[in-house]
């Protein structure tokens, strides 16, 4: 069983296995949380994600946590929200979905997220919630590693729509 929490909170500060970014297809930093965690884990992360040559949206690639509390981070593009007829959905919940079994297969116990894409890429923040806690209910079916995975949200609207999801 996958235990799923919701809490308000800087993700830069949290301690856990894994982090999440809500990356962007360079994966080269911007702004946002990801310019956020590039800022507290150091100059260090950029020089590991170069070597990716970039993340097609919807898939994830991991790297170590650097100067942050975590262990790893794992960079995953969210979908820019573009009306919701060109595959957002599916694209966010790949998102999600790879992002947490990249984590089960490095050994990864507790994980967190933020709301990915509803910020700059403007995907509505009630629909994304119930994505984010569909796939991640999901994913605790055939979870081997992960036991802990908590939504961390930068403010209290995004906390909320979270909380109702779950
Ligand atoms: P996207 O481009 O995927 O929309 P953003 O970074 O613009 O990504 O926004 C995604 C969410 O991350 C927003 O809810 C934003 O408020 C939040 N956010 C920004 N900084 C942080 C942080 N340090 N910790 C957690 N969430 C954050």
């Amino acid at each position: 069983m996958v235990k799923i929490k919701v809490v308000e909170g800087d993700i830069t500060k949290v301690k856990v296995d894994a982090i999440i970014n809500a990356a962007n297809t360079t994966l080269m930093g911007g702004g946002g949380v990801d310019g956020a965690i590039h800022r507290a884990a150091g100059p260090a992360l950029y020089a590991a994600c170069e070597r990716f040559g970039g993340c097609p949206t919807g898939e994830a690639r991991i790297t170590s946590g650097f100067n942050l509390p975590a262990s790893y981070i794992i960079h995953t593009p969210g979908p820019v929200w573009r009306g919701g007829q060109h595959g957002e959905d599916q694209l966010l919940a790949n998102s999600y979905r790879n992002s947490l079994e990249l984590a089960d297969q490095n050994g990864c116990r507790t994980v967190a997220f933020p709301s990915i894409s509803t910020g700059v890429y403007s995907f509505p923040l009630d629909r994304a919630a119930k994505i984010a806690i569909r796939t991640i209910r999901k994913f605790s079916q055939t979870a081997r590693q992960v036991d802990e995975v908590t939504m961390v949200c930068f403010d209290p609207t995004t906390a909320r729509a979270y909380q109702a999801a779950l």
